[in-house]
C-alpha cells in the first residue's frame, strides 16, 4: 500500500522535527539515546501483526518520502512512530506494556490491534520527551502525527482521529461506520 500524502504543513513538521533530533551532539550523555520508536507492518502477514522497535534513525529520512506517494514499500511498511529522548526506554515500556500480545520471547513481533500499539507508543513518548528550547522558552518537542476532527458522513458525530503512513479505517464513535482516513 502507498503512503499517505502529507500535506505541506505536515512536511515541514517532519523537517523540523527531524532537523532538531538530527542536530543533537550525540557527544553528550543527555543526548546518546535520543531516538524512535516504531510501527511496522509486513502486509503478507496478517493485519494484527505488528513490528515494534526502536532506532537513533530518523524512521523516514526526508520530509518528501511523506509526499511520495508512488513508492510502494517493501517487506514491512512504516506505520507510525513517536521520537523519545530515551528510545531504549520507551521502546522497553512499550514492549512490557504489550507483553500479552508477544509472539515470541526475544522477537519485536506482536499479535495487537493497531490502535492498542499506538496507545502504548503514545504513553511512552509522554514519558520521556525531549526538551526543546524557542525564542528563550522550554516546550517538549511536538511528535508528528498529530490528531484531527473527521466528522462522520453518516451520523454527523466529530471524531479525533490521528492520520497515520498508511490510509486507516476506524469505526464512527457514536454510530459505528465506517471512517476512511
Ligand atoms: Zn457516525
Amino acid at each position: 500500500m502507498p503512503y499517505r500524502e502529507f500535506d505541506s504543513q505536515a512536511q515541514q513538521r517532519w523537517w523540523r522535527i527531524h532537523s532538531f533530533i538530527d542536530s543533537l551532539d550525540r557527544r553528550y550523555r543527555a543526548n546518546r539515546r535520543v531516538g524512535w520508536v516504531y510501527v511496522m507492518r509486513n502486509s503478507a502477514f496478517r493485519d494484527n501483526l505488528l513490528k515494534i522497535g526502536r532506532s537513533t534513525r530518523a524512521p523516514l529520512e526526508r520530509a518528501t518520502e511523506l509526499g511520495a506517494s508512488t513508492s510502494v514499500p517493501t517487506d514491512f511498511e512504516l506505520i507510525y512512530f513517536v521520537h523519545a529522548s530515551d528510545c531504549h526506554e520507551a521502546e522497553r515500556a512499550v514492549h512490557r506494556q504489550l507483553a500479552e500480545f508477544r509472539k515470541t520471547p526475544d522477537k519485536e513481533f506482536f499479535c495487537v490491534p493497531l490502535a492498542r500499539a499506538i496507545e502504548a507508543l503514545d504513553q511512552a513518548a509522554d514519558q520521556y520527551p525531549i526538551p526543546y528550547r524557542s525564542r528563550g522558552q522550554w516546550y517538549h518537542l511536538p511528535q508528528f502525527f498529530e490528531p484531527l476532527v473527521l466528522k462522520c458522513l453518516d451520523c454527523g458525530t466529530q471524531n479525533r482521529v490521528k492520520p497515520l503512513l498508511v490510509e486507516t479505517k476506524a469505526k464512527c464513535r457514536s454510530c459505528g461506520g465506517g471512517l476512511r482516513f
